[in-house]
């Protein structure tokens, strides 16, 4: 089908009372980027929907990236035809000949908001539905959910038809909730914690450490990879690399083995929450689910989160592995996730680190390290990249902060 726009309805939003056109614009917005590969589509939105004009642009590349767009309830591809009946009756026949399977049933819904057109309503679904007969008198119509509802909306501008809706994703539009920082490893539940905390409105910027030689470029590259398959779902992601290597050299030279991993990320924590002052973020989201490995008990979290009064969102702490696996699977992370990469913290960490560590020990061990420094050096090498779903990236080094 030959499709000439695209009704999107909004999901929660349309209930959010006053902040209503922030979000609208907002979702437009992440549209309009989302669609950047497709630029004669035009953008009309007001207060109770969207609507995507195509002028020519392909439906069948489109509708597949609208899917991913958060703040979507549905949407419903259309055609419009000249407003006479002629042409209405016959886009009608077209649609039922591309939808229709034996045995289904049908209906036809009409709206009119132009009424100087010539039959009203009830006459334009009598009519139309002889127009469906005409091709398989067989058909039966049904009210209530019908197999096939053909949608006709008479308005100024022309007639629209339509009989898809194309659920959405739900969730809020990206942005509309302030900016956080993900740390985003190379494994399955950080780029599911990414995934979760888009859905309610977060613009996430991804925050990797990286520690070469020890970690090699397919591991970052691999965290790359991830950052691109969750941006679709707002339309880009900022990537920040942050050197690690100067730190974990140090403390594995300064600190005691069981307390290595709980200084290692004492000081991940450190540098993201500065990284998200510099970058105006609000609050810093993990990918930490309760008991997972020695460094998710709750007194590691109490030892680690110590360093910061900064909210931490953990949107997958308290899911069992294979939830997050299927949330990984459902938005293709899961096959990239499980590629063997070592990153930072798989080479560092000791064979046992502590699971039960005392905070009083990490602050003391901690404080044999210059962690000014140390921090100044890492935060002098950030680089930032802008990933796109294509994974296009333009380098640009520290001179953002
Ligand atoms: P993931 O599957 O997300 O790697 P995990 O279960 O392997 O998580 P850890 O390796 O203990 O758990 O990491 C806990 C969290 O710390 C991760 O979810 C991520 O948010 C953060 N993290 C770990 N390593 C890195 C890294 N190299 N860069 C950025 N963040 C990291
Ligand atoms: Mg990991």
């Amino acid at each position: 089908m030959n499709y000439t726009e695209i009704m999107v309805r909004y999901g929660e939003l349309s209930t959010k009372g006053k902040n209503r056109k922030i979000f609208i614009s907002q979702l437009a917005q992440n549209v309009k980027r989302v669609l950047g590969d497709f630029p004669a589509v035009k953008i009309h939105a007001d207060r109770d929907r969207m609507h995507l004009i195509l002028n020519g642009e392909d439906s069948a590349q489109i509708l597949p990236k609208l899917e991913k767009v958060f703040g979507i309830q549905n949407f419903s591809p259309s055609v419009r035809v000249e407003k006479t009946m002629p042409a209405i009756r016959e886009m009608v026949q077209t649609i039922i000949k591309s939808a229709y399977q034996p045995g289904q049933t049908f209906k036809i819904t009409s709206k009119r908001s132009d009424h100087s057109f010539e039959l009203d309503t009830n006459e334009l679904n009598r009519e139309l539905g002889g127009a469906v007969f005409e091709v398989f008198p067989e058909i039966a119509v049904q009210m209530k959910k019908p197999n096939i509802e053909i949608r006709v909306e008479i308005r100024k501008e022309g007639a629209y038809l339509s009989y898809e809706t194309i659920r959405g994703a739900g969730g809020l539009p990206v942005g509309t909730s302030g900016r956080g920082m993900l740390m985003l490893s190379g494994g399955i539940d950080s780029p599911v914690a990414g995934y979760l905390s888009m859905k309610r409105g977060v613009e996430v910027e991804a925050v990797h450490f990286a520690s070469p030689p020890y970690t090699s470029e397919q591991a970052l590259q691999k965290a790359k990879d991830l950052a691109a398959k969750i941006a679709p779902y707002g339309g880009s992601i900022q990537f920040i690399e942050v050197p690690f290597t100067e730190i974990q050299e140090e403390i594995k030279r300064v600190v005691p083995e069981g307390y290595l991993m709980t200084v290692t990320r004492r000081m991940m924590l450190r540098l993201t929450d500065a990284i998200r002052v510099a970058r105006k973020g609000l609050v810093i989201i993990n990918g930490e689910s309760l008991g997972q490995v020695a460094s998710q008990t709750l007194q590691s979290m109490v030892a680690i989160n110590e360093v910061t009064t900064t909210p931490i969102i953990r949107p997958v702490v308290a899911m069992d592995k294979g939830e997050i696996i299927e949330i990984a699977e459902k938005i293709d992370t899961f096959e990239l996730a499980i590629q063997p990469f070592e990153d930072c913290c798989t080479i560092f960490a000791p064979p046992q680190p502590k699971t039960r560590p005392k905070l009083e020990k990490a602050q003391a061990y901690e404080a044999r390290l210059d962690i000014e420094g140390l921090m100044a050096r890492s935060m002098a090498g950030l680089k930032v990249s802008e990933i796109t779903e294509r994974n296009e990236q333009n380098e640009e080094f520290s001179d953002f902060l």
